[in-house]
């Protein structure tokens, strides 16, 4: 059924449309379009010149065009005359493969041909800093430990809760919201639901939490390790796979965590790729200062080091807090929403097809104890690592879609040659006089 989004303006008061899309690093690009050329609009889609913004494109290719997908329409609730659609990138007649949210698309077909639906649901954190960025926003908040700190959530009242007072307005049900383990650092939660709707929403999350901060003179970031010695910002994914009929396949309430052999088979998917799915969930220089990370002011960095899971325990990559769900805890702020889910499904399915076993649970503290597991591997030290194995595994790239793979690997050594070309003020510190 095609909805008629001019009619839909009409009803609820909507005088702009963002038709939008997340580029390759996630960051997303849009076009204002009046109501009244909305209907025109959906029909040929957006024009853009994708070499402009972080597309595998040149100054010379075709118009690109972002088709929106009218059931993705949110009404900013900030601003409600304007609506977002999440758009799908075209050019030449075709779906353009490296666009995001084609391969996420990809993926859930190829996920739907073996009989399964994946649902997800994303921990966004972040931090409230000052608008230059320099330092967080809020003086006071100095505790040591400061997760859950009730004084430092409360002074921060009117944007959290102006957040969640929008999800609520939009049906996401959020359900908590906390200061997190950083100073400065806060966690909003809301439920889960299809990979496609959960990257649709953490795309606009980010969009809305840094509008509203903005509306109170702050500035929020997404950043995964904005201060060296205060936890970082991850993105915790949990991940469940359905039948046709609804039924969990992860579940089974006679295995000693509820998890069904269906669900280690996946997450032996996981574990088998997650160097390359590293280049994925912790695409940028900084991501590797979050993980394999010394121990922050808090006594944790709640951050994995090493390739293994467990039970209910923080300490791994992989935890399953409770049957018929696991949550992988890989992911930072940084990772491309819709890239995220589509490497999960990559990974997952590989763990099926290949029947990849996780081997034996961890049931210890990995951060402490870790040294005497023999065998554990650990993560990828740095971005350069991770591209590389991601180049190294044949099997992943062709999974993630060989076009978009090269297109990516491409753009992120750029990045990670440009940053080997600058110099560090530690550089210059602990050279100058060599
Ligand atoms: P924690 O901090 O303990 O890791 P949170 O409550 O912050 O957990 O986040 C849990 C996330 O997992 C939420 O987005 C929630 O909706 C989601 N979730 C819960 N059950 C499932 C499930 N069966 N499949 C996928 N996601 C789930
Ligand atoms: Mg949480
Ligand atoms: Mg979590």
């Amino acid at each position: 059924m095609t909805i008629d989004l001019g009619a839909v303006a009409v009803d609820r008061g909507i005088k702009y449309f963002l038709i939008s899309y997340a580029d390759l690093y996630g960051t997303l690009r849009a076009k204002l379009v009046p109501a009244a050329a909305i209907n025109g609009m959906a029909k040929s889609g957006a024009g853009f010149a994708g070499f402009a913004t972080w597309l595998d494109m040149t100054p010379a290719n075709s118009d690109m065009f972002a088709m929106p997908d009218p059931a993705s329409l949110i009404q900013l609730p900030w601003k409600p005359e304007v609506g977002w659609l999440a758009a799908d990138l075209v050019m030449d007649g075709k779906p353009v493969e490296h666009g995001p949210r084609n391969v996420l698309k990809a993926l859930t077909a190829k996920a739907a041909d073996v009989g399964i639906e994946v649902k997800s649901g994303v921990e966004c954190e972040f931090f409230l800093v000052q608008p230059d960025g320099a330092a967080i926003s809020d003086p006071a908040d100095i505790q040591a430990k400061p997760c859950y700190d009730q004084q430092a959530l409360m002074r921060r009242y009117d944007v959290i809760t102006e957040i969640c007072d929008s999800m609520l307005a939009l049906g996401w049900k959020p359900y908590q919201n906390d200061h997190e383990d950083a100073n400065g650092q806060f966690e909003m939660n809301w439920d889960f639901g299809s990979v496609l709707e959960t990257a649709d929403r953490h795309a606009f999350f980010k969009y809305m939490v840094k509008s509203i901060a903005e509306k109170h003179g702050l500035r929020a970031t997404f950043m995964p390790k904005p201060f060296p010695k205060l936890t970082g910002s991850g993105c915790h994914a949990h991940v469940s796979a359905w039948s046709p009929s609804g039924e969990n396949l992860f579940d089974d309430p006679s295995d000693e965590i509820g998890l069904s052999a269906f669900g280690y088979k996946f997450i032996g998917g996981l574990l088998h790729n997650a160097e390359a799915l590293c280049a994925i969930t912790n695409p940028t220089v900084n991501s590797y200062k979050r993980i394999n990370a010394p121990v922050t002011l808090s006594g944790a960095t709640w951050s994995p080091n090493t390739i293994t899971y467990s039970g209910n325990n923080r300490t791994h990559l992989i935890r399953v807090p409770e049957g018929g769900r696991f949550e992988l805890r890989l992911p930072d702020g940084s990772a491309n929403p819709y890239l995220l889910q589509a490497a999960i499904i990559a990974a997952g399915l590989d763990g099926i097809a290949n029947e990849r076993d996780p081997g034996k649970r961890l049931d210890i503290n990995m951060y402490t104890d870790g040294h005497k597991v023999r065998g554990a591997k650990k993560l990828p030290l740095n971005l350069l690592d991770a591209l590389r194995a991601f180049d190294r595994n044949k099997d992943f790239k062709a999974a993630m879609g060989d076009a978009f793979s090269s297109s990516y690997l491409k753009l992120k050594m750029a990045d990670w040659n440009d940053y080997a070309c600058h110099l560090s003020a530690w550089e210059r510190e602990t050279t100058l006089d060599c």
